[in-house]
């Protein structure tokens, strides 16, 4: 792009950066695909889930860059020492840039934490964390009257999603797998504007604002099926760059819509939870129920949190 030192190589584009134009080459991207999927409009107010990782941080200050007026949403997830520090790296960022954080504590705010709540219904941390996290940011972004809940999902993320859901032709993710969902009633929109940017590049550009993110690994990621999803991606990208690009953006662009129906076309109708008033197709909603069973149990203690990368 110019004769200044170039600070990264991104294969899949066949070029090297200075910093100056790989921040603009962010920006660029995460402002294409917002315009491409029609996610935000110029003064919609935007609650970004962060978790203090490098999506999320990262995402938060790209939304700002561009303009978008953007508040952060904190999940105290109760995972040890990792969540402590997490919420740490959440909080330094936003006083740092006089951004307003809200926070909602698990285990002070609903009574319970991700490992509790794993160990009293017997599913896999990742399973009952997700679900307890889209619960609660859905909630915030509804009551604090957000136009949208932005979510630092990559492109890695997204291509690992994507081949797990090809893998066993689970039609219904597939239909579901866009980066933009429209609101529906108990649903804010969601949107996931870094669908075109990698996590090389996102810890890259952490790096060069100087944001300083968490680097520790969840000490519950184990058993998460996607870090294989991502391996055997990250295999086929050394060999053939762009591999992830061409596979996520090529099912949106030839393949989404042959997966539709959308949620809105659900046969199934959503009635509200008997207790929190959430859409369900039951009489009490999942989270409800976890989160029942996982107040009734016993605390569960984790270890030290370990530093694997
Ligand atoms: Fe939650 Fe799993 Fe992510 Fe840990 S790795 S924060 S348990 S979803
Ligand atoms: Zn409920």
């Amino acid at each position: 792009m110019c004769r200044g030192d170039a600070v990264i190589d991104v294969r899949r584009h066949n070029a090297n950066f200075c910093e100056e134009h790989f921040l603009r080459l962010c920006r660029d991207q995460v402002a294409k695909a917002i315009k491409d999927a029609s996610m935000l409009e110029p003064d919609d107010r935007v609650l970004v889930a962060v978790s203090g990782g490098k999506d999320s941080l990262a995402l938060w200050d790209l939304l700002v860059a561009l303009g978008y007026q953007v508040d952060g949403l904190y999940l105290g997830l109760g995972i040890g020492g990792y969540s402590d520090a997490s919420g740490e790296h959440a909080r330094r960022f936003a006083a740092e840039r006089g951004l307003h954080l809200r926070e909602v504590d698990l285990r002070a705010d609903e009574g319970f934490d991700v490992p509790t709540a794993a160990e009293a219904t017997r599913r896999v941390p990742c399973s009952a964390c997700g679900l307890s996290k889209r619960h609660l940011f859905d909630r915030a972004a509804l009551e604090g009257g957000y136009d949208a809940l932005a979510t630092g999902h990559n492109l890695d993320d997204e291509a690992a999603v994507l081949l797990g859901n090809v893998l066993r032709w689970q039609d219904d993710a597939l239909g579901r797998q866009r980066p933009v969902l429209e609101a529906r009633p108990g649903f804010p929109r969601k949107v996931k504007p870094l669908v075109r940017l990698g996590e090389r590049e996102t810890a890259a550009y952490c790096v060069l604002r100087g944001i300083d993110y968490q680097v520790e690994e969840c000490p519950m990621a184990a058993g998460n099926r996607h870090l294989g999803l991502k391996e055997a991606l990250n295999a086929m990208e050394r060999g053939s760059p762009g591999t992830k690009h061409a596979f996520y953006h090529g099912f949106l662009d030839r393949a989404v819509d042959r997966f539709a129906p959308g949620e809105d076309d659900s046969p199934v109708a959503l009635g509200a939870c008997d207790r929190c008033g959430a859409p369900t197709t039951g009489e009490v909603c999942a989270y409800c129920r976890v989160a029942e069973r996982a107040r009734e149990a016993e605390p569960v203690a984790l270890g030290p949190t370990r530093r694997t990368r």
